[in-house]
């Protein structure tokens, strides 16, 4: 049985469309359906991505399940469904390594970020209206509940419910902490989780075209398997 209206029941703003605020917009237009307006802001022109890979977990496939999407999503992985066999290895040691074999906190499979940004966008609810080149800067509380969302090109909106999704340097969570009752939070701490500081590990991240890889080393083990190498640099552990 649907409960759904035409008329939303409240508004929902996401600020910031990259995965997470992409998949929540599509997850409240599937089980909110009209229920829940939605408004999405991004600071950018359009919804992309950078980076490559991105992993498919078990635990990622099932939501990807409840949300229709894993059909799409598994032409463009390695394998069907998510391997439990997966090998960790730190880079001194030359071959073998440590079986990754729990099914729900499994690697996964790789999957290039942009084919999980296209299936997404694909799936934006009618409910849902984005927002270009809007960055939020802070919002304010009205008493009536509401909050008033103010952007870097000097407009603002109202929205029922905010959501941060604007990533580590997230304007949501500094507006939050800036104005969090003292009594609920150690002032002494709340700096820490306005401006996130680096923890002083460093994580490098390439892609290979699998030619390249067959010149090189035709019976290279991660043509056929998954493996993580971890390197060890100024006394800190890496991966990849
Ligand atoms: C090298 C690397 C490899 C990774 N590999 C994996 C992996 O294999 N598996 C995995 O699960 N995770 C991985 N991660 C982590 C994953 O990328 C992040 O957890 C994920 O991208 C976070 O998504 P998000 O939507 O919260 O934020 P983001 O992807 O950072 O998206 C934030 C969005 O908000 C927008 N935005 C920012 N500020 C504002 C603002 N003020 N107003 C409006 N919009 C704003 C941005 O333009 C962007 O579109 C990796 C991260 C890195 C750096």
């Amino acid at each position: 049985m649907s409960f759904s209206s035409d008329t939303p029941k409240f508004r929902v703003a996401i600020c910031g469309a990259g995965i997470g605020g992409l998949v929540l917009a599509v997850t409240i237009g599937k089980f909110a359906n009209r229920d829940i307006q939605v408004d999405l802001y991004e600071a950018h022109d359009s919804i992309t991505t950078i980076g490559a890979g991105i992993m498919i977990s078990p635990r990622i496939t099932d939501v990807l399940e409840a949300l229709g999407l894993y059909e799409e999503i598994s032409h463009f992985l390695k394998k069907p469904r998510a391997s439990s066999h997966e090998q960790l290895r730190k880079s001194d040691i030359p071959e073998g390594g440590f079986e990754w074999f729990s099914p729900i906190v499994g690697l996964g499979n790789p999957v290039h970020r942009q084919h999980l940004i296209d299936i997404l966008k694909r799936h934006i609810p009618s409910s849902c209206t984005v927002h270009f080149n809007k960055r939020l800067t802070n919002y304010t509380k009205l008493s009536t509940g509401s909050l008033i969302l103010h952007f870097a090109d000097e407009s603002s909106d109202n929205t029922d419910v905010l959501i941060g999704a604007d990533g580590i340097r997230s304007s949501v969570r500094k507006t939050f902490f800036e104005t969090i009752d003292g009594d609920l939070v150690d002032p002494s701490k709340i700096g820490h989780y306005i401006d996130p500081s680096w923890t002083g590990t460093l994580m490098y991240r390439a892609v290979v075209p699998v030619e390249k890889l067959l010149e090189t080393d035709p019976n290279a083990t991660t043509l056929e398997d998954f493996i993580v190498v971890s390197l060890r640099e100024s006394g800190h552990d890496g991966q990849e």
